[in-house]
């Protein structure tokens, strides 16, 4: 886990200055750099010799070599981030702080991120004092994690590899907690840990790191061979997170700007080759009633169910987003009023044939129904706020006109 992430863009309050932080965020931030200072100056350790060096050397050419090729993947992930995500700097320091001494893990720390800062400073949010932060939480995490591994002697084997591994995956972890919970005092402890798929990117990390370590000692120039998978991982890390961004959290359909995004694309395309495109706007009937009746975690359920009717009645590509409360769009590609039509009814009958199985209280709702709205460009309108206006409009018609209904705009 980054704490120069969580710091960050990570963080809700993205952007907060020290002095306007909550109360208690500058005492531990204190207490941890005070703590960073006194290990990486009072610790004592045999002067390094000339491998140790070459091995910081390399480690060093090597973040930075990642660092300028992931550099567009980690502004954007840094802007767009909401909670811990990962750094792929723990593969460098923890790799120092297994082969090098740890020293040299706190110096390699700061100019990681030292790089970093200069080549980020303008990001929204960034703070100097958070970037402190950050690496003082990197360096106790280092010197602990070699502590824990001269616990098991001088040679560096599966034990103590494990052992660092698993201490600074902890301690980093646990501290990057603290500082998340006295900024966020209302969060539960739990949803600071960041999700499970974040905490086995954040272990694969330190695998990597523990490769590094062992290449050092064996084939030292063999080491910025582990740039290039980092930079893919970064970059994965980065789709995966914009994938999730785009995603409607109820129904895990798309977002009403991530559907209008690949609208505009579409009609543009549709405009160029002057093809078709069909437009759907689907509102749930007398929606109000099932929240009354059964409650809200019961219409929850209704709108999960009516969310993949829908998309099971679409092609693969036709883009199907949550408009807002218990209206839905779908996109169709190609699609001119008659086949638009088609889809509708079907998504129609899919709705009326539902049963919904409500999680509370073991109820079934069924006699489910739609009113759908169908605007095709060109013949509605060039624009997507055109032709979505004319479905939305085809919408109260069908509503007028007794609902549980497809009409098409006129
Ligand atoms: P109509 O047939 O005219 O569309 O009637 P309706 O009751 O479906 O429409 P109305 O706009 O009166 O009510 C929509 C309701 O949807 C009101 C709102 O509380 C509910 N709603 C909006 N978003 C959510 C949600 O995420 N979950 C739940 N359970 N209800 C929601
Ligand atoms: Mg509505
Ligand atoms: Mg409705």
């Amino acid at each position: 886990m980054d704490p120069q992430g969580n710091f960050t863009a990570a963080h809700p309050s993205r952007g907060t200055r020290l002095r306007t932080a909550p109360p208690g965020v500058l005492p531990y931030y204190l207490v941890v750099e005070a703590g960073a200072v006194v290990l990486a100056f009072a610790v004592p350790s045999a002067p390094p010799t000339g491998r140790e060096w070459l091995f910081f050397a390399i480690l060093l050419g090597s973040a930075v070599l990642q660092a300028e090729l992931s550099a567009k993947a980690e502004r954007m992930q840094r802007f767009f981030a909401r909670n811990p995500h990962i750094s792929v700097n723990s593969v460098w320091i923890f790799a120092a702080a297994l082969a090098t001494p740890p020293v040299f893990a706190a110096v390699l720390t700061v100019l990681i991120y030292g790089h970093l800062w200069l080549r980020m400073a303008d990001v929204p949010g960034a703070r100097p004092y958070r970037l402190t932060c950050s690496v003082a939480t990197f360096v106790v995490t280092a010197f602990a994690a070699r502590a824990f591994a001269d616990l098991f002697g001088a040679s560096r084997g599966v034990a103590a590899t494990l052992a660092a591994g698993l201490t600074f995956f902890l301690v980093n972890t646990v501290l990057v907690m603290i500082g998340f919970k006295l900024h966020e005092p209302a969060r539960p402890w739990l949803s600071l840990a960041g999700s499970a798929s974040e905490n086995v990117l954040d272990a694969a990390t330190l695998c990597l790191g523990a490769v590094a370590a062992v290449l050092l000692t064996a084939q030292p120039w063999l080491v910025p061979l582990l740039v290039l998978p980092l930079v893919l991982l970064r970059r994965g890390e980065l789709g995966r997170r914009l994938e999730v961004q785009s995603r409607d959290h109820k129904t895990g359909l798309l977002t009403i700007s991530e559907w209008r995004a690949r609208a505009e694309a579409e009609l543009d395309r549709a405009r160029h080759h002057r093809g078709l495109c069909g437009i759907l706007m689907i509102d749930v009937d007398h929606f109000k009633r099932v929240n009354d009746t059964h409650g809200h975690l019961a219409g929850d359920d209704v709108l999960r169910a009516v969310a993949l009717a829908v998309r099971s009645e679409v092609r693969i590509y036709d883009a199907v987003g949550r408009f807002g409360g218990e209206e839905f769009v779908v996109l169709l590609p190609g699609m001119g009023p008659a086949h638009a039509v088609g889809v509708a009814e079907r998504i129609r009958d899919a709705v009326a044939r539902l049963v919904v199985e409500v999680a509370e209280g073991a109820k079934r709702i069924e006699g489910l129904s739609v009113s759908v709205g169908v605007a095709v460009h060109p013949a509605a309108g060039s624009g997507v706020d055109q032709v979505l206006g004319a479905a939305d409009k085809a919408v109260y018609e069908a509503k007028n006109t007794g609902r549980n209904r497809v009409c098409v705009s006129r």
